[in-house]
């Protein structure tokens, strides 16, 4: 038996109406994941990016607890199959949400809106210049590390890409900061009931921030493996 049913559907065990919650109102037995149904839905939310992550949590344990399969070993299979699919999704329901990146990485990949593209290889304009600087002192790091016979040489060019991976990091607070003015944006529209094309043109731009931060992010990482090894 699949355990997965439509949203809006009956009880499977006292077919009264059900309308997703994770017990039926009727009787109390837990219920099968409605299909589509998205992690805010999953704790009873709205889809808004702000969130008090002590209530989050305080919801986290309750559910764990209501759903805990230990809760389930005497009844029948089917529940205890339910019980255990519900337990997993809300792991990952609970771990998608509690961060603030990975809560809009998940609100845009629920929506088919998370595209990363091309973004992965290609700098952002505002970035190339430096990006194209850093490469060539990447190299010459290399080259001086190579040759190992100039040590001061070496010591003032970890100590430039050093200087350069705290410019990255300052980036990434301003792209972060970024993110958090539009996420302040998409609950301001929530609440205000915005349309598809508003909440599709806000997303996207969510895209863009979050390229742009695990572009800079991968920098980052690289500037540290070379100086690391250096
Ligand atoms: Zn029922």
């Amino acid at each position: 038996m699949t355990a997965i049913t439509k949203k809006g559907t009956v009880c499977w065990r006292c077919h009264a109406p059900h309308s997703g919650g994770h017990f039926c109102a009727a009787c109390g037995k837990i219920q099968p994941l409605a299909r589509g149904t998205d992690y805010f839905a999953f704790f009873g939310l709205p889809q808004k990016l702000w969130l008090d992550c002590a209530e989050l949590e305080k919801l986290f344990h309750q559910l764990s607890w209501k759903l805990h399969p230990d809760n389930f070993v005497r009844a029948g299979e089917y529940e205890r199959e339910l019980s255990l699919e519900r337990s997993s999704q809300l792991n990952d329901a609970y771990r998608a949400l509690r961060d603030p990146v990975a809560r809009v990485e998940y609100l845009l990949a629920h929506a088919g809106m998370r595209k990363e593209g091309a973004a992965k290889q290609q700098a952002p304009p505002e970035l190339l210049e430096e990006v194209f600087e850093l490469n060539e002192s990447l190299d010459e790091l290399r080259t001086a590390r190579a040759s190992s016979t100039d040590d001061s040489h070496l010591a003032s060019l970890k100590q430039h890409l050093e200087a350069e991976e705290r410019k990255l990091e300052t980036k990434l607070r301003e792209v972060d900061e970024e993110l958090k003015r539009i996420a302040t944006e998409w609950d301001a529209a929530f609440d205000a009931g915005a349309d598809q094309s508003q909440r599709k043109a806000l997303m996207s731009r969510m895209n863009d921030v979050l390229n742009r931060r695990s572009y800079i992010r991968n920098l980052v990482a690289n500037v540290q493996k070379e100086l690391a090894e250096a």
